[in-house]
């Protein structure tokens, strides 16, 4: 059974997307404003923003894909808010499937763990629930990751879609990281168990994400390193710099691009896109790698955040992706659909790659394994 939503009047498609963004904003400050008092329905509320962010992404591309049963839609109960809405696991199929919007694998994980928390909390409401997580440090630090994957899809990826309300999500945005006694309070109750990690022999690094020092690095690579944050939660990949330059498009001015936080041309301010960027690479890395030969694709598509457009260039030694800023992994034609990909080498010998292996499993199954 999905969620209604009720509005009393017939309202446009406009108007409706309108009113799921305004809501999905609505539920993100009522979120920081329970923080105090009621951390659990702070959970709860984050999480609706969640969905019906993703909603408003889906409807922005038709309004049936938010209806459970797109086969029964009726656009005169939809324009007065009668009918069941998809819950988050269709939601994320119908995004990768039917838009080509896939979310970042990570992304997923946190936004489906953060709805395992809202359901616990919402089930066993009479229950004495005494996760840690329910502690109201506990509570930022979750939000924080979250919104972390949720301010990457609206503020950047979905930019054109959502600009019309850049100001409320970066007021939001300023809110969220004022939190930071609370990432503090964190930090000071984990102290102890980051310092057992370290005399354990872990390394440990300044989180990108809360600052602290508290990113336990879990594997050095020759690009960077993995590691975990265990005050804010998030899992990342702290990149070694990368001293390679660009030429800005507008002012001709040479600047280090290959760093997620770069979203403006520092000489003359121009705004640095995921599009933009790679246009400016297409232009500079022509190449691939050793294995690569005149004439065949040069430009991979990441496996890790599903660029739509190929994103992953062969730069400084290492394939590296200009939309995720991940380095490191292999590029190779998909032996299944042919298209240039990057990826974990055996699953693309043995199955399949991130473009074909939904069709390969269905395959499967029609086949019967
Ligand atoms: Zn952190
Ligand atoms: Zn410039
Ligand atoms: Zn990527
Ligand atoms: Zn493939």
């Amino acid at each position: 059974m999905g969620r209604k939503f009720i509005s009393q009047k017939k309202q446009t498609r406009e108007e409706l997307f309108d009113s799921l963004v305004k809501n999905a904003i609505d539920f993100l400050d009522s979120s920081l404003d329970n923080l105090e008092k009621r951390p659990k329905n702070s959970i709860v509320d984050f999480y609706t923003s969640i969905e019906l962010f993703l909603k408003a992404r889906l409807m922005h591309e038709h309004w049936t894909l938010i209806i459970s049963k797109p086969e029964n839609a009726n656009i005169d109960s939809f324009m007065v808010g009668d009918f069941h809405s998809v819950f988050l696991e269709d939601v994320i199929k119908r995004l990768k499937s039917i838009i080509n919007e896939p979310l970042p694998e990570s992304t997923i994980a946190n936004f489906k763990a953060l709805g395992e928390h809202r359901n616990q909390i919402v089930h066993f409401a009479h229950t004495d629930y005494s996760d840690i997580k329910a502690t109201k440090a506990g509570v930022v630090v979750e939000q924080w990751s979250s919104w972390h994957h949720l301010h990457e899809l609206i503020g950047t990826k979905w930019l054109d879609i959502f600009k019309v309300y850049s100001l409320e999500i970066n007021r939001i945005h300023q809110r969220m990281m004022q939190q930071t006694e609370f990432i503090q309070a964190r930090y000071d109750e984990l102290e102890p168990k980051i310092k057992i990690e370290e005399k354990k022999g872990k390394k440990v690094i300044d989180c990108l994400h809360c600052k602290m020092h508290s990113g336990i690095i879990t594997e050095e690579k020759k690009w960077g390193v993995d590691y975990n944050c265990m005050v804010c939660g998030v899992k990342d990949l702290a990149i070694t710099p990368l001293n390679e330059t660009i030429e800005c498009s507008e002012c001709n001015k040479e600047f280090k691009f290959f760093d997620s936080t770069v979203k403006h041309c520092p000489n003359c301010k121009v705004e640095l896109t995921t599009k933009k960027l790679i246009e400016l690479c297409e232009n500079k890395y022509k190449e691939g790698d050793g294995w690569w030969e005149e004439g065949q694709a040069h430009i991979a598509s990441c496996h890790e955040c599903q660029n739509e457009r190929p994103s992953v260039f062969f730069i400084d030694n290492l394939w590296s992706c200009v939309s995720c800023f991940d380095r490191g992994w292999q590029a190779i034609c998909c032996p299944n659909c042919d298209e240039f990909v990057t990826g974990d080498m055996d699953k693309l010998k043995y199955f399949a790659c991130h473009k074909c292996e939904d069709d390969v499993r269905r395959n499967m199954e029609a086949d019967g394994f």
